[in-house]
């Protein structure tokens, strides 16, 4: 006999297999990332089509075979309703998947990870504001996400010389992962630091700062403008594709 396990966890993907099952990419609770098979998942008459579309969160059960995991049951507990409504929602719901999927490769639960899943699902869902600001959601898991995998910006040492490094002479390196000193920005011609067009440096830290330090419900009375949160967009899928690059 297998054994069954059971778990809860959130669809972040699923792809068709054959003629009527599915392949479904789950991030749970206790197992981290899973790739689950559902047989006949297709079909109208499957039980398991109730618990599984995209960003549903849900209690699962499968069982080990010898090359997949089979789901055998998926319990709806939430299916997040406003992110099904909302395109903005749904569009910001699919990135958060989609960079789940790509940085998580092994199976391993990690209850950081979770924990944010569970905020940012939960925040999106709920919070009412217009496109632009809901990408505050975004921004919010994308910078803790890379910082919980270990590849978190520094923000208060130079990162050539380890000075403390003060709003008024701060710059950027995307590559090197943090911030520089003047005088280190001036000697080593390799840095190429970030250019922010108008947006001050130290600003956009700040803001990465609260996403790293503060708690999710701090994003629905935090001020950014549009141009800081366009900035914010460039320096944010910078270091995104640079992390990317890293993790080869
Ligand atoms: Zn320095």
């Amino acid at each position: 006999m297998f054994e069954h396990y059971r778990t809860r966890g959130f669809v972040i993907k699923k792809t068709d297999r054959g003629e009527a099952d599915r392949l479904f990419t789950v991030y749970t609770e206790d197992f981290g990332k899973l790739e689950l098979i559902a047989r006949s998942e297709r079909k109208i008459k499957s039980k398991l089509r109730v618990g599984l579309e995209m960003f549903y969160f849900s209690e699962i059960e499968f069982i080990q075979g010898k090359a997949y995991k089979t789901l055998t049951d998926a319990i709806l507990i939430n299916q997040f309703p406003e992110i099904k409504k909302n395109l903005g929602k749904w569009e910001i719901a699919s990135r958060i998947s989609v960079i789940i999927d790509l940085f998580i490769r092994g199976q391993e639960s990690d209850p950081a990870v979770w924990q944010l899943l569970k905020e940012v699902f939960r925040s999106l869902n709920d919070w009412e504001a217009e496109r632009t600001r809901l990408k505050l959601i975004y921004f919010y898991f994308l910078w803790n996400f890379l910082s919980i995998l270990g590849y978190g910006l520094e923000f208060y040492r130079c990162i050539s010389c380890r000075q403390e490094v003060f709003p008024e002479n701060m710059f950027l390196n995307i590559r090197e992962g943090g911030v520089l000193c003047l005088a280190c920005q001036k000697k080593v011609k390799d840095f190429k630091t970030l250019d922010a067009g108008s947006e001050n440096i130290a600003d956009l830290i700040k803001i990465l700062k609260v996403f790293s330090e503060e708690d999710i419900e701090i994003l629905k009375n935090l001020r950014v403008e549009e141009g800081r949160l366009k900035a914010l967009q460039k320096i944010s899928h910078r270091y995104l594709l640079e992390t990317l690059e890293k993790t080869k």
